[in-house]
Formats: C-alpha cells, sequence, structure tokens
C-alpha cells in the first residue's frame, strides 16, 4: 500500500457502525483518511465531488436500498472499488449486489479487523488490475483504430497506384503501338528506295557514272541499316506487346552459323577484321526457331565487328552435355568496363549515351538478344574486359522451349513457306 492515507467512504446512518468499520481498519495499521456519510443523496454528493480508494456501504439505509445506491453510483461512472455491510439475513442478496457493481459484501456480524483490512486490499487490487485491463483496452482499441485508418489509408494509396499502374499500361501500349505503326509505315517506303536503288545498280537500267554509282550504293548500304533499326524497334514493340513467339523447328545448326557469318563477312573486310568459325559439334541438328537464332548472330556479330576496331570476330559452339549447346561471340574490341556491363541488356542502354556517340545503333540489340534467348530457354552471359575485348555466351538447350510449328493455332505450310522465302535477314 503507498504511504499516503488511502481515502475512504463509509456510507452508514448508524453512528456505532461507521465507528466499527473506522476502527477496525485503522487497528489493521492501514492509514487511512475516512469521510462519512448518512444517506444515500448525502453520499451521493460526496462521491461526485470526490474520488475515493473505497466505499463501504451500509446495505440498508434510511432514503434507498444498498442495491439501488450501487446502480446509481455505478451508474454515475464512478468506479471506486465498493464492498457492501450487509445485516442478518441480507446476505442472500449478495449475488444481486455484485451484479450491480459490488467489489464484495461481508455481514456486519462478521466485521474483524482482519477481513475488512483483507478484503479492502483485495478490492483495491482488483480495482487496479481492472484499472490496468480497461488502460489496455483503451490502447488496444486507439491501436486498432488506427490500424484501421492506416488500413484506410493504405487501400486508397494501393487503389491510387493500381490506377496510375492502369494508366501506365496504357500509355505504354500506346507508345508499342506507336512504335510498331511508325516502323511498319517506314519500312514501305524504306523498301521502295532499296528496291528502287538496287535496280539502279542493275547495268541492264544504263550506265551510271562511278560517283553516281557510289552514291546509289550508299543509299542502298543507308538504306538497309535504316531497315535493320526500324525492325530492331519493330521487334522490342512486339515483345512489349507480348506478340512475338518463336516459330521452332528442326534444322543443322553449323548451317545456319557458316551461312550467318557469311552475311557478316562483308562487313568485316571493310574493317579488315578477321571473322571465323570454330565449330565442335558432334551432332549439329537443333530444334529451335532458326529466323530468330540467327537473328540472335546477327545482333551480336554486328556488334562484335562494329566496337572491334583491328584484331579478330569469331564464332565458336559446342556441347556441353548432349542436350546443352554453348554458343560464344568473341572480339577483340574495345570491350565494356565493369560498370557498365550490368545495364547493356537494357532496352535503349549504351555505353556511350552522347548525341556524338562514334558507334551508330537504337540500344535495342542486346535487349531483345536477351528477350530471345530466354523465350528459348537460355542463357545470355559476357565476359568482357576493356581494351581487350568482349565474349557473348548463349547457353540453349538443344531442344528449344516454344510451341512447334505444327501445333500451332493456324500455322499452315503457306507462312512456312513465306518465312523461308524472306530475302532480307531481318525483315520478318
Ligand atoms: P546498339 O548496338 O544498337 O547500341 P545493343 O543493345 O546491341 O545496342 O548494345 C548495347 C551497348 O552494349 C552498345 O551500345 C555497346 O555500348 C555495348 N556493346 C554491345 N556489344 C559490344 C561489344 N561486342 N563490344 C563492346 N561493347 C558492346
Amino acid at each position: 500500500m503507498d504511504s499516503a492515507p488511502l481515502r475512504i467512504l463509509i456510507v452508514d446512518d448508524d453512528a456505532v457502525d461507521r465507528m466499527a468499520v473506522r476502527r477496525a481498519i485503522k487497528n489493521a495499521g492501514i492509514l487511512i483518511e475516512v469521510h462519512e456519510a448518512e444517506t444515500c443523496a448525502g453520499a451521493i454528493t460526496i462521491l461526485k465531488a470526490e474520488a475515493f480508494d473505497c466505499i463501504f456501504l451500509d446495505y440498508r439505509l434510511p432514503d434507498r436500498d444498498g442495491l439501488t445506491l450501487i446502480q446509481t453510483i455505478r451508474s454515475e461512472g464512478i468506479v471506486s472499488p465498493l464492498i457492501v455491510l450487509t445485516g442478518q439475513g441480507d446476505e442472500q442478496i449478495a449475488v444481486d449486489l455484485m451484479k450491480a457493481g459490488a467489489s464484495d459484501y461481508l455481514a456486519k456480524s462478521k466485521i474483524t479487523s482482519g477481513r475488512l483490512a483483507q478484503m479492502l486490499r483485495n478490492a483495491m487490487r482488483v480495482h487496479q488490475a481492472e484499472q490496468q485491463a480497461a488502460l489496455v483496452n483503451q490502447r488496444l482499441k486507439e491501436s486498432y483504430e488506427l490500424l484501421v485508418e492506416q488500413h484506410k489509408a493504405l487501400e486508397e494509396q494501393r487503389q491510387q497506384i493500381h490506377q496510375q499502374n492502369l494508366q501506365l499500361t496504357h500509355a505504354a501500349e500506346l507508345k508499342s503501338r506507336f512504335l510498331a505503326t511508325v516502323s511498319h509505315e517506314l519500312r514501305t517506303p524504306l523498301n521502295a528506295i532499296l528496291g528502287f536503288s538496287q535496280m539502279l545498280l542493275r547495268p541492264s537500267k544504263g550506265k551510271l557514272t562511278e560517283k553516281q554509282t557510289e552514291m546509289v550504293q550508299r543509299i542502298f548500304a543507308n538504306g538497309k541499316n535504316l531497315l535493320e533499326m526500324l525492325n530492331e524497334v519493330l521487334d522490342f514493340s512486339r515483345i512489349e506487346a507480348n506478340r512475338l513467339d518463336l516459330k521452332p523447328e528442326s534444322f543443322n545448326l553449323e548451317h545456319l552459323i557458316t551461312a550467318t557469318v557469311g552475311e557478316m563477312r562483308s562487313l568485316a573486310v571493310l574493317k579488315q577484321l578477321t571473322l571465323a568459325t570454330e565449330i565442335h559439334l558432334q551432332n549439329a541438328v537443333v530444334f529451335n526457331d532458326p529466323v530468330r537464332l540467327r537473328q540472335v548472330l546477327v545482333n551480336l556479330l554486328s556488334n562484335a565487328i562494329k566496337f572491334t576496331d583491328t584484331g579478330k570476330v569469331w564464332v565458336e559452339a559446342q556441347e556441353i552435355s548432349p542436350d546443352r549447346l554453348l554458343i560464344a561471340v568473341h572480339d577483340t574490341g574495345i570491350g565494356i568496363a565493369p560498370e557498365h556491363v550490368a545495364y547493356i541488356f537494357e532496352a535503349f542502354r549504351q555505353v556511350d549515351q552522347t548525341d556524338s556517340r562514334k558507334y551508330a545503333g537504337t540500344g535495342l540489340g542486346l535487349a531483345i538478344t536477351q528477350t530471345l534467348i530466354q523465350m528459348m530457354g537460355g542463357t545470355i552471359t559476357v565476359a568482357t574486359q576493356p581494351g581487350q575485348g568482349s565474349t557473348f555466351l548463349i547457353e540453349i538447350s538443344r531442344q528449344a522451349e516454344g510451341q512447334a510449328e505444327g501445333n500451332r493455332p493456324g500455322s499452315g505450310s503457306a507462312e512456312q513457306a513465306t518465312r523461308s522465302a524472306l530475302p532480307q535477314p531481318l525483315t520478318r
């Protein structure tokens, strides 16, 4: 117990009984400050004005019975512990008293110092525990309300993000569609330019001067570059719109590599680079999309040639296991600094992002290449050292993932014929 005296209110119309209670508590050695009331009305007045640590209440009072007084006290919001002192024969209503809010009860005839002190301590302990529980409850309620509010705020944020996501997706779709439309529309006049410049170069179309021939050749070469870039943009927009899929079939990988390297030879010759193949395949037959695998090789080879000024570019192919194949494109070029390696596979990322950059390109080649290899269930990695060169390493299964041509809905021999008859490498 605290050293400060306990504030006790004794409500009893009998002065002798009040004194008995007072004495009993004091005799137990408890320091108390006693206030007294003789009637219910008097008790209510005091209780409304002051707070007490415990109330001792005579069950039978002149103006009201104890039960009604307890109900009144509790309905006033007074929560102090309350011990009812009953007369002979009043014990039967004990249950009602407890229900109404009494902390305990004791027959007046059984009052002893020890009992009263014990009851007082118990009632106060219970009261304190109840107060603490109420406090904890209140805090829990507050936390719960806070959580509900936070949850509401989070839900609102989630809705907002969802809304923004929808808008972004819509914007991205529009962008992809725009890219697809523009690149598609640009390809038509460009193909005409390529076709006519090729025609002009034919001897049957009359003799051009040397200067004119060179100019037309440059129109043709630049047009082809432009077409390749447009095709990259178109492929990228297809990838973004999830409209690019593989058309696997059986073919000879060695033939594909040799043919692709052959097509790139003129570029390597222009830069006086050695272009070679090192193919060590026990079994060269694979099941994959030849057009897309060729596109991957063209991307890697044209990068290798573009970023190599002297030395060699070579393609290596071998089996890691009967089912896993390795294709590597090596060069002795400028290499890539470690801090740039991480993002070269991202779309539109180039080591040199300046407007005055030396090497042309869209920055889409490796992004498309990586997506294609992943669609085939393979991986692509790079080992590179600035000033020494780079190796782009592809690992794929002999049997690539993706739907087989014959199983594809709507696929047929007409499409197959168109695909194999395609004259330009990157025009699918
Ligand atoms: P692009 O070639 O159109 O710029 P890519 O996506 O093919 O775009 O390549 C991204 C960047 O990665 C290139 O701009 C270049 O900086 C770097 N890179 C790719 N291949 C090589 C290579 N063989 N050697 C050095 N740098 C390379």
